[in-house]
């Protein structure tokens, strides 16, 4: 019998850490609460790769297919992304839950704006990190935080 704790990824800007594109956080100290006794692992994949604060990014639909790209330069960012959030869950094969934050063009589920390249948006869909994790965590249902609220 394992005696190992049940284990969450929830999005670091959720728990506190200041880790959004302008420099802030977004924390909702309810969904902490609500994992009392599990061990917390944060995510956050653009921090580490551009660095806070940073330019916004974009989900931006091209050809039938989502790109993640910098607001104002327009850089395709989509193959960065995705080599540090499959990294992340090799380094973490294992979830029991997960809370993503709302919105974000990294971390959204069913919310995030997707745009088209004139910026215009055609409808709410999934950041890159959800998109991901939907695969490699198939069998664990994806919340956010207004879930918790
Ligand atoms: S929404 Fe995701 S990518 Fe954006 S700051 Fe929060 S944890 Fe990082």
């Amino acid at each position: 019998m394992s005696s190992a704790r049940k284990k969450v990824i929830i999005s670091a800007c959720i728990l506190g850490e200041y880790c959004r594109y302008d420099g802030k956080t977004k924390e909702i100290s309810a969904v902490a609460k609500a994992f009392d006794g599990y061990e917390i692992i944060p995510f956050c994949p653009e921090a580490p790769l551009f660095g806070t604060p940073r330019e916004r990014i974009d989900v931006v639909e091209i050809d039938g297919e989502n790109h993640i790209l910098t607001h104002e330069g327009k850089k395709d960012v989509t193959a960065l992304l995705r080599e540090e959030i499959e990294a992340f869950c090799l380094a973490n094969p294992h979830a029991d839950a997960i809370v993503l934050k709302a919105k974000s063009p990294s971390c959204g589920y069913k919310t995030t704006p997707v745009l088209d390249t004139e910026g215009r948006e055609l409808k709410k869909g999934n950041g890159i990190a959800a998109d991901i994790f939907l695969q490699r965590y198939s069998e664990v249902p994806i919340k956010n935080e207004n879930d918790y609220l």
